[in-house]
């Protein structure tokens, strides 16, 4: 059906563009991890900005539940960075 073929073009561009949407609402809500729809548990973690190996949460900060800083560890160089939750991803 035509609709239906639509209404999936639809999730596919809103899962893309909602990730760091979702990575805000976590840290609103306080978690730096959540299970998805298939029983995975995806980590919030982001590129280290000397060698690019994706890096994940190794520090934050809070003000009562909500994570107002994270601090990402690379586990390649040891490096240790701030992101901001339009660079994270989840894995
Ligand atoms: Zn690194």
């Amino acid at each position: 059906m035509a609709a239906d073929q639509g209404k999936e073009r639809k999730e596919i561009v809103m899962s893309v563009a909602a990730e760091a949407t979702v990575i805000r609402r976590m840290l609103d809500e306080g978690h730096i991890s959540q299970v998805d729809t298939e029983g995975h548990v995806r980590e919030i973690c982001g590129p280290c900005p000397d060698d690019g190996v994706s890096a994940p949460v190794y520090r934050l900060s809070r003000a009562g539940r909500r994570i107002i800083e994270v601090v990402l560890r690379c586990p390649s160089c040891g490096h240790d960075f701030a992101v901001a939750p339009e660079a994270m991803h989840l894995r």
